[in-house]
């Protein structure tokens, strides 16, 4: 079985033959923050669906905090 260390910035290797898929074929917000992408394999025509979460303001408030809390972990 043949392994990539290092996955595409933006695609998905098809589940059934690892063929690489560049773009989804379909995309769908189901919220402001989920995004539904539907990949069809142009190799063996198997399609699939992902879900795809964006950054929330939340994560980058957190990110924020751990900078803040870290320096007094080093004392
Ligand atoms: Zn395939």
């Amino acid at each position: 079985m043949i392994q990539s260390n290092r996955p595409p910035i933006f695609g998905m290797n098809c589940t059934q033959c690892g063929d690489l898929l560049i773009a989804p074929v379909w995309s769908e917000y189901e919220d402001e923050r989920h995004i539904l992408n539907l990949w069809s394999c142009t190799n063996c025509g198997y399609q699939f669906e992902t879900e795809a979460l964006l950054p929330s303001a939340k994560a980058v408030s957190d990110a924020a905090t751990i900078k803040a809390f870290f320096p007094s972990l080093l004392v």
